[in-house]
């Protein structure tokens, strides 16, 4: 028999490697960035192209690498950043592996451009499936700029396996953010197809989370600090105020490496205890400097999660030092702790009666109903009214659309009444209606928001709602990273009667919104219908438009906390029961409960 055992060749075994440290664009971007930073670079620029499924390519002005070295990078285990195992306990670097270029150029097609400072020339490389293709001198600028096209081109399998565009674009922004967070004296930017995404001016860490996250941060962040000899903390939290539905916002460091902690976002999460709504994140960026030696960063290259010599006290210094900035700034709970934690986070209740409170009532479509009546959509024309004759028989006629009368036929309802008779609203949340056997009480926000879905489930299906034209259009300046988002739900938000424009980078331009979005509130429905669509996106099971729909019925709903009128209680409870499911909100919870008099009857002994 002869010998069976073979060494892999260089390519195949690079290829194989390459599986454990690029996984996907965004793994790409990260090791170039890294790369970039390490060599002392003041500007960074990403070009992506399809996501970077066709190009990546990372343009440096860092110290440049000599002809014999630019060869030598896509060695495997090549690296200028440590010597020997010593050295791995002081790391100051992001890389020290050696491999990510190796695997880079095992699975794509680089184009590397380098020079050094001191030199006259530098080098041009050309690599495929790890096999050099040409190698030759360069004019060019001191740094490096490193291209590799069409990722995965020789494994096709991997391939297969990318996402969506959307998708590897969003991985590939986060990547860039982490890294562009860390480095606020470096200016970055990101163009993806031709188009600056990001444009990151160097600058304070402060004006760097601006730039990322979004101006609505500026006056809404205070700053935490603390030194030991142990370690450091700085950074920034959002004020309670900003805390949003989504988990979004929420970044750690270690060293200027970005790392996930369920641990360590304990610690954040319970300093803010009592501030803000159970279901609700605040906004962090917290940088922790610590001596490399209390921290082993040796593990997965692409793994973010990091073991510290001592959690306890790195966990009790977290959040004390966040309290501690959360107190200075006397932030302090305002809270009513017998709420739900749902109406806690709501706007109305956070804050007393102002003008914004005021709009968002006005923002309802219910309000919207009265003070244009006739014209609203008041009472869904859907035939199916089974459910509301069976179970609770309103006013003899209704109005509708185009002041037509419907006639209900003939009433089982409790004749004392002539109209749905007295609602009455309790703890500004539910309202309780007299029915023929006995009493409901209606959750007004469920059932609100089980009526705006069932009409807007319509619009989607061809019956587009009104919009009114924006007499001043408004623009809305998104986070780069939600304007991928955006993008993708501009035609369907056109039937729902939001009518929206691409203007430039990150703005959009508001040229209409549904008739019942008063004007003066676009932009602000928008904001938050956003931010409640990335709260449903991490679940899968729902499509694109199903969590539009939801987002956009809760966004618009009436919400738990709001005074109703006689009016505007009567309307919504005959919505509710006009619907094809009065029952539940579309994510299931119940929109009323049903108290027999019978029961109540024996209640009482009778
Ligand atoms: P590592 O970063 O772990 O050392 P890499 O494969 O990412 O491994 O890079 C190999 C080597 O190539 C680095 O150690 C560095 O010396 C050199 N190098 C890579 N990218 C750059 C760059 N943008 N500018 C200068 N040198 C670079
Ligand atoms: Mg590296």
């Amino acid at each position: 028999m002869p010998d069976i055992i073979q060494l892999l060749p260089d390519n195949i075994a690079n290829q194989i490697a390459a599986g454990e440290v690029i996984q996907r664009p965004a793994s790409a971007v990260k090791e170039l960035l890294e790369n970039a930073v390490d060599a002392g670079a003041t500007e960074i620029k990403l070009i992506v192209n399809d996501a970077g499924k066709a190009l990546i390519q990372v343009i440096d002005n860092g110290k440049g690498m000599s002809e014999t070295d630019a060869r030598m990078s896509f060695e495997r285990h090549a690296t200028s950043k440590i010597k020997n195992i010593d050295d791995l306990f002081h790391i100051k670097t992001m890389g020290f592996r050696g491999e990510a270029l190796a695997s880079i150029a095992a699975v794509s097609q680089v184009e590397l451009k380098t020079k050094k400072a001191d030199e006259s020339v530098g080098s041009y490389i050309e690599i495929d499936n790890s096999v050099v293709k040409k190698q030759e001198p360069v004019a060019m600028e001191k740094g490096t700029s490193i291209a590799m096209k069409n990722l995965f081109f020789n494994v096709p399998a991997r391939r297969n396996f990318l996402k969506s565009n959307a998708s590897e674009l969003r991985h590939i922004m986060d990547e860039f953010i982490r890294v562009a967070m860390a480095f606020p004296d470096i200016f970055f930017s990101l163009n993806s197809n031709g188009q600056e995404v990001f444009h990151l001016e160097s600058g304070s860490l402060k004006q760097r989370i601006v730039q990322i996250l979004g101006n609505n941060y500026n006056a809404k962040m205070v700053s935490v600090q603390e030194k030991t000899d142990y370690m450091n903390i700085y950074g920034f939290v959002g004020k309670p105020e900003t805390a949003k539905k989504t988990r979004g916002d929420q970044y750690f460091f270690v060293n200027n490496r970005f790392i996930k902690s369920a641990y360590l976002n304990h610690a954040v999460m319970g300093a803010f205890q009592e501030m803000i709504a159970k279901d609700s994140f605040p906004m962090y960026a917290l940088f922790i400097d610590l001596d490399p030696s209390q921290v082993d960063i040796n593990v997965h290259p692409t793994k973010q999660e990091i073991k510290f010599e001592d959690e306890k006290i790195v966990y009790a210094f977290v959040q004390s030092a966040v309290k501690h900035s959360l107190a200075q700034f006397s932030i302090t709970p305002t809270l009513d702790f017998e709420l739900d934690a749902n109406i806690q986070s709501l706007d109305a209740i956070n804050k007393p009666f102002t003008e914004e409170k005021k709009s968002s009532v006005a923002s309802s479509s219910l309000y919207n109903t009265f003070s244009k009546k006739n014209q609203a959509h008041f009472i869904d024309t859907k035939s199916d009214l089974k459910h509301w004759k069976e179970f609770y028989e309103p006013a003899k006629e209704v109005t509708i659309n185009n002041q037509q009368t419907i006639d209900h036929g003939p009433l089982t309802i409790d004749d004392r009444q002539t109209d749905i008779g007295a609602l009455i609203q309790l703890h500004n949340t539910y309202i309780a209606a007299q029915t023929t056997e006995g009493y409901i009480l209606i959750h007004q926000q469920n059932a609100h928001e089980r009526i705006l879905y069932e009409r807007f489930a319509d619009a989607i299906a061809g019956q587009p709602i009104s919009t009114q034209k924006s007499l001043f259009p408004v623009t809305l300046e998104l986070a780069a990273a939600d304007v991928a988002l955006m993008h993708e739900l501009l035609i369907d938000l056109n039937d729902l009667g939001y009518h929206l424009e691409a203007f430039g980078n990150n703005t959009f331009v508001i040229q209409g919104t549904p008739a019942d979005v008063p004007q003066g509130n676009e932009k602000q429905s928008i904001e938050k219908m956003l931010e409640q669509y990335k709260h449903f996106s991490n679940d899968l099971k729902y499509s694109k438009r199903e969590k539009l729909l939801r987002s956009i019925a809760w966004q618009q709903s009436i919400k738990a906390g709001t005074v109703l009128s006689q009016k505007e209680m009567k309307v919504l409870v005959e919505e509710l029961f006009a619907c094809a499911t009065p029952n539940t909100t579309p994510n299931g919870k119940p929109t009323y409960t049903e108290f027999k008099k019978t029961d109540l009857d024996k209640m009482f002994g009778r």
